[in-house]
């Protein structure tokens, strides 16, 4: 049994910079991921051990696959990122000894962050499902973040848009005791996110990021990006790109 085509990376190259807004969030996960990293010594003294684990929730396309990302760059650490459906449809029958070995992994390569997305479908509420197969992911997960607590080295991520459906015991103190909102972005988050999404694209004169940014009140960054990518096909529509030609070629 071996977790084929899971990589650990170095890293990543993105940092806080290339995310607008989630102010607030980028600051929590300073305090739990990068402070024990640069000042090891102080936090090292405290009596009692730091948390060292965060879900971060918030409706989809908020950024917080992003911000996670941004976590690894920021921070250097080894980075394992894997997808809840993915583990539980790849590892059909043997998902709970993929979660055991997940943790070994980052364990070997430790430093390293492990980073959990769509937790939602890896730790639902115990006792709802049937077959009783995610029943026991959520037991071979509470067994291994309850081990986490007492490494160091070990930092873990999980992120959800639906923070309802988790099983609560997961989100104990001591566990994944510290959630992180990221919340929809204010006016000016969003001015941020479409200078970060439009660094690389030549606006018009009179394209005013502002007053786009203001008339995209509870867009998502995610939302941001489309409507981007939905002006670039029209303009390419302007030019009078004949698409059936491209299609056929
Ligand atoms: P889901 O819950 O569906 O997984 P998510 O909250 O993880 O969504 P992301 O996948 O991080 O959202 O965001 C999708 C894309 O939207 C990002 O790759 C990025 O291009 C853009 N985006 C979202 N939020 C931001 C932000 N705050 N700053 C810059 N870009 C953003």
């Amino acid at each position: 049994f071996s977790l084929q085509g899971l990589n650990v990376n170095k890293g990543s190259k993105i940092t806080f910079a290339d995310i607008g807004g989630l102010q607030d969030a980028k600051e929590k996960l300073t305090k739990i991921i990068l402070w024990p990293i640069e000042f090891p010594e102080i936090i090292d003294q405290c009596p009692l051990k730091q948390q060292n684990s965060a879900l971060l929730y918030g409706v989809p396309g908020t950024g917080k696959t992003l911000l996670a990302n941004a976590v690894a760059g920021e921070s250097g650490l080894n980075f394992i990122s894997i997808k809840g459906p993915e583990l539980m449809s790849k590892y059909i029958g043997e998902s709970e000894e993929a979660v055991r070995r997940l943790f070994e992994k980052a364990q070997a390569a430790k430093p390293c962050l492990l980073f959990f997305d769509e937790f939602d479908s890896l730790a639902p509420r115990r006792g709802k499902d049937q077959t009783g197969v995610t029943d026991r992911v959520v037991n071979q997960l509470l067994t291994a973040l309850d081990g986490v607590e007492s490494l160091t080295g070990v930092w873990v991520i999980a992120a959800t848009s639906r923070p309802d459906l988790i099983d609560p015991a997961l989100l104990r103190p001591g566990r994944i005791g510290t959630s992180v909102f990221c919340d929809l972005p204010s006016k000016s988050d969003r001015v941020e996110i479409l200078q970060h999404l439009c660094a690389n694209v030549c606006l018009a004169d009179d394209v005013i990021l502002d007053e786009i940014a203001g008339r995209t009140e509870m867009y998502t960054g995610a939302d941001l990006k489309g409507l981007i990518s939905t002006a670039q096909i029209k303009l390419l529509d302007n030019l009078g790109i004949n698409f059936n030609f491209m299609i056929l070629k």
